[in-house]
């Protein structure tokens, strides 16, 4: 049965390349009854961020996408973290040793930086010299003696071809004279990513390996140690990379798209949404149909129809999908979305009454079908809240037309007059304004929307009217009377 990981270093929340790598391996679990598992590589203390495997966690679940073994959920071949795991690396790193596939080297940093600075002097690619390979017993005992700690290197077998089928970019070739001799365990005793990564990926029976581009080029150092170790090879697949939409290479700083899944989540995007663009980057569906749930994905989704070629991040075209979705959903869980975003601007009470949560609800519901994400009803809703007006050119010159005074005054006293504003009602009034002045039409209904919301075009107008209130209606109309 295919087993296939996703194993993000938890430096902190689940970016949009890592998500599309989870995705496409759920898929192709669900897709063939496989195992999707999620480890993390933590080796490296540096980057270690404490809320890293939870917030990677919360990602997933948050997309939907369940794993069937985890640091949580337990598994086999639990532990899935490796910095718990670094007593089942050791007989493996003995192994090499013994074989003569990896030596000490007691090389410290400066050494290694001289080295690079002469190569690069002489016009060579700079790359570990192999040095500590021919030291003697004696010489390695001196420098033990002199308080040294070796880290390990693997030896890279000269003049070879290390050539693989990757399930995306096909045919793959390195030349191992293009790789010098790198560490596999640094001297505090801790593998490095190449290494945790194929005994893992061993040890863990993973079948599949899914992975952004980037890792590309760690994969032959890869292929070399399972066959130093003489294990069996996984498969691989190599994501293309995901391009800003200026087409450049995606930097975490780039601010013209959102990159974290959790700024998905706080914005009020549908996750079915993300998980449907998400789907998209590198992968095209066959027929025109781009709108998939999770569950069309895990029939449809094939790696055969996974491009080499970048992705390109299309932030308009994400709004546009979660818009359709938004658009769908019904109005309670907009509101659910929507509401929280009115409190944290100060525009609803944080404890709402019944009749604020319906007048609240409703509002959203106003402007659901616009929507691009729910945090999105701030702005859109902004007139509801303010205290006055503004208009623009535009509006001001409408406003000064011959008609709109009449239209207005036979308004006001519609309103002043009405039992309620409930929509129908509100219809009502606005054929009693029609009758009284004889205006109609455009010269009806824009002077009194421009009177009312400051806009030339808005959303419906009766619900507009019916949301402002009798209060807000009348004071707007006065103002301008
Ligand atoms: N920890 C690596 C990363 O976050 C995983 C690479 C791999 O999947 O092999 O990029």
């Amino acid at each position: 049965p295919i087993r296939v990981r996703y194993a993000p270093s938890p430096t902190g929340h689940l970016h949009i390349g890592g998500a599309r790598t989870a995705l496409f391996d759920y898929l192709l679990a669900r897709k063939n009854g496989g195992q999707f598992i999620v480890r993390f590589e933590d080796t490296d203390q540096t980057r270690h961020v404490e809320s890293g495997v939870q917030n990677q966690l919360d990602g997933l679940s948050w997309l939907g996408l369940n794993w069937d073994e985890s640091v949580d959920v337990g598994g086999p071949y639990a532990p899935y973290r490796q910095m718990e795991r670094l007593d089942l690396y050791r007989p493996f790193i003995d192994q090499l040793l013994q074989d003569k596939n990896a030596y000490p080297c007691y090389c410290s940093e400066q050494e290694i930086e001289q080295e690079r600075e002469e190569q690069e002097a002489r016009g060579e690619t700079p790359q570990y010299s192999g040095k500590c390979r021919h030291l003697t017993d004696e010489q390695k005992a001196q420098l033990e003696v002199d308080g040294r700690k070796p880290s390990i290197r693997f030896h890279v077998p000269k003049d070879k071809i290390i050539s693989f089928t990757d399930k995306v970019r096909e045919g793959v070739e390195f030349e191992t004279n293009g790789i010098g001799d790198f560490i596999i365990v640094r001297p505090d005793g801790i593998p490095t990513y190449n290494f945790g990564v194929v005994l893992d990926d061993h040890l863990m029976r993973i079948s599949l390996v899914i992975r952004g581009e980037e890792h590309l080029t760690n994969t032959p150092r890869q292929i070399m140690l399972y066959e130093a170790l003489k294990l069996p090879l996984p498969e691989f697949a190599h994501l293309s990379l995901i391009l800003n939409p200026d087409r450049k290479k995606m930097s975490k700083r780039d601010e013209s798209i959102i990159q974290f899944v959790q700024q998905y989540n706080e914005l009020g995007y549908l996750p079915e949404a993300v998980v449907n663009f998400i789907a998209l980057l590198g992968w095209s569906p066959v027929g025109e149909e781009e709108m998939f749930t999770l569950e069309e994905l895990v029939e449809q989704f094939d790696l055969d129809r996974v491009s080499k070629s970048p992705a390109v991040f299309d932030m308009d075209k994400l709004n546009w999908m979660n818009n359709h979705y938004l658009k769908k959903a019904p109005l309670e869980q907009v509101a659910g979305l929507a509401i929280p975003h009115l409190q944290k601007a100060g525009l609803v009470a944080a404890e709402p009454t019944e009749d604020q949560l319906r007048w609240a609800t409703e509002l959203v519901g106003l402007y659901q079908e616009q929507l691009r994400y729910a945090a999105e009803i701030v702005d859109l809703s902004e007139l509801f809240f303010r205290e006055q007006l503004a208009f623009d050119e535009e509006a001001s010159a409408l406003l000064a037309e011959e008609h709109v005074p009449a239209v207005l005054q036979s308004f006001l006293k519609q309103v002043e007059n009405a039992a309620d504003l409930e929509p129908g009602n509100v219809q009502k009034l606005l054929k009693n304004v029609q009758a009284e002045t004889g205006y109609k039409g455009k010269q009806l209904f824009m002077s009194i929307r421009v009177a009312l919301t400051g806009q030339m075009h808005g959303r419906d107008l009766n619900m507009t009217i019916h949301l402002l209130g009798r209060d807000k209606v009348l004071a707007r109309l006065s103002s301008l009377l």
